[in-house]
């Protein structure tokens, strides 16, 4: 538990600052396994259809050159693909779904990243990052499911622990620990999709248990590159363009997420215990969960009332808020991060606002808001 722990509060800490570190990391890159999943295929199951266009080629398409792109700017990260034509993998179709992970748990990835093109609206557009929840339906259908997961082998320590509750246990621990590592992951996609110029719309919940998310031992995300129902997002899908573009962010985004994760295992291996091994400029962009210091953060609402911080209405910040209190009626302050500097908590304000138009940078002190 402690080093999930752990996990947590370096993947959050890590969290948003991901592009600084990788822009000053220089080391040789760890190998890394990813298992790339082009959603659909087969005659039966083509995705969304628009405009003679199924989504399974889109998908297709872009999840091979995704492939290409790794194998010739990031040699060190193996690709393995669940369909590298068009087929289906089970004549089911949940057993089909069920396949995809499968694979990823089977060659020990280290990531698995499902593709695929939305439908909607016409007026709905942009690219999102899909990641499972971790509310009760998550939950409930783990508890459904544990007897049929592998259940770590630590549990079997406890003669006292029944079996089912030890793969329920370790199912849950083992989703709690990806999720931030998910969210960071849709992120790091998310900026690459940006700085081509193209609608990010987020990291998003799912909003049901996919089962293509499940059983998922590593990290993993749904990717909807747009909408096939909007004629701009199908025009750019299909287009030579807006497929490399596509790739190139995610292939670009898999190879900075994999730059983060090796900065927290070595900050991890490297972990004294104190801050001591932080110079000047790290410490500046290493901001940690706990506001019983004095520092900046980034206020993102006040509230009446005491809220669940793992409650959607926090959005992207879902678990990653920290109460600090202030004064007057609205006395409940929601934060995000510690920092050092006001310069240094202003420079993520604009990610803040993004979910939080009204985000501020404050100041706090042992707990508390005070006055800039
Ligand atoms: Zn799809």
């Amino acid at each position: 538990m402690k080093k999930l722990a752990l996990c947590l509060t370096l993947a959050l800490s890590l969290l948003w600052s991901a592009n600084a570190w990788a822009a000053t990391y220089i080391a040789s890159p760890k190998p890394r396994v990813v298992v790339l999943d082009p959603g659909h295929g087969g005659p039966n199951r083509p995705g969304a259809s628009k405009k003679g266009y199924l989504e399974k080629d889109i998908n297709l398409k872009v999840s091979l050159m995704v492939r290409d792109m790794l194998a010739e700017k990031a040699p060190h990260i193996t690709v393995y693909m669940t369909r590298s034509k068009d087929v289906e993998l089970a004549a089911d179709r949940t057993l089909d779904n069920r396949m995809r992970p499968k694979l990823a748990n089977d060659k020990g990835a280290d990531l698995f990243v499902s593709i695929h093109a939305n439908d909607g609206s016409t007026t709905s557009s942009g690219f999102e990052a899909i990641v499972l929840n971790l509310d009760e339906k998550t939950q409930s259908h783990t508890k459904k499911m544990s007897p049929s997961l592998n259940a770590h082998k630590d549990y079997e320590l406890f003669e006292d622990f029944k079996k089912d509750a030890a793969q329920y246990l370790d199912a849950i621990s083992r989703l709690m620990s990806n999720d931030p590592m998910n969210r960071m992951f849709g992120r790091s996609v998310g900026e690459q999709v940006t700085k081509r110029g193209y609608r990010f719309s987020g990291v998003l919940d799912a909003t049901k248990v996919y089962t293509v998310l499940y059983p998922l031992e590593c990290p993993g995300i749904i990717l909807e590159m747009g909408y096939m129902s909007n004629d701009k997002d199908l025009a750019y899908l299909t287009s030579e363009k807006g497929q490399k573009d596509m790739a190139a962010a995610i292939s670009d985004g898999i190879i900075s997420y994999f730059e983060s994760v090796t900065l927290m295992e070595e900050y991890a291996e490297n972990d004294t215990g104190t801050e001591d091994n932080f110079t000047e400029d790290d410490t500046l962009r290493y901001y940690v969960y706990d506001s019983s210091g004095e520092g900046y953060t980034i206020q993102l609402m006040s509230s009446n009332k005491e809220l669940d911080i793992y409650h959607g209405s926090f959005k992207e910040f879902r678990g990653l808020a920290m109460l600090v209190m202030g004064t007057g009626t609205f006395k409940y302050k929601y934060c995000y991060g510690c920092y050092p500097t006001a310069a240094a908590a202003q420079s993520e304000l604009a990610w803040a606002r993004r979910s939080f138009k009204d985000a501020i940078v404050t100041r706090y002190k042992a707990g508390k808001i005070v006055s800039m």
